[in-house]
């Protein structure tokens, strides 16, 4: 990690309590997702109640970071200000293996049926880690 990256506990501070173990999960290379207690089913992101059977009881849990792209767009203007400086860059819709789907940076030349696994990248500003997707080879 670089060296201006923020201390653990001022990254645990600033990130959202609802997905802390999901982040910090990636930090140590561990996969976490919200797996619902009573029906038993994935889901993502982390929220307050499971949106397929609306249960409270949710726990994280190891799974693949592995999936399929269904799809990938390459932006060439910048959404916000600061990430002018980073376009040309392509975002992926990738499904998991494990049934979820999550949206990731990917290579630039990334299409629908790549076979990806989802990393975190560091990043400046809160969660402080990004979704990347690398393809597997
Ligand atoms: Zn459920």
């Amino acid at each position: 990690m670089s060296a201006d990256w923020p201390a653990a506990e001022e990254r645990l501070r600033a990130r959202d309590p609802l997905s802390r173990p999901f982040w910090a999960g990636l930090e140590e290379g561990r996969f976490l997702v919200p797996v619902c207690r009573a029906c038993e089913r994935p889901h993502f992101y982390p929220r307050p109640l499971c949106p397929h059977c609306g249960s409270r009881e949710i726990a994280f849990e190891a799974t693949s970071p592995d999936g399929v792209v269904i799809s990938a767009t390459t932006l060439s203007r910048a959404p916000e200000p600061q990430w002018e400086g980073e376009v040309p860059y392509t975002l992926a819709v990738v499904r998991l293996d494990a049934g979820i789907s999550l949206m990731a940076r990917a290579p630039n030349d990334t299409k629908p049926g790549d076979r990806v696994r989802i990393a975190g990248e560091p990043i400046a500003a809160p969660p402080f880690l990004r979704l990347v997707a690398i393809r597997e080879d």
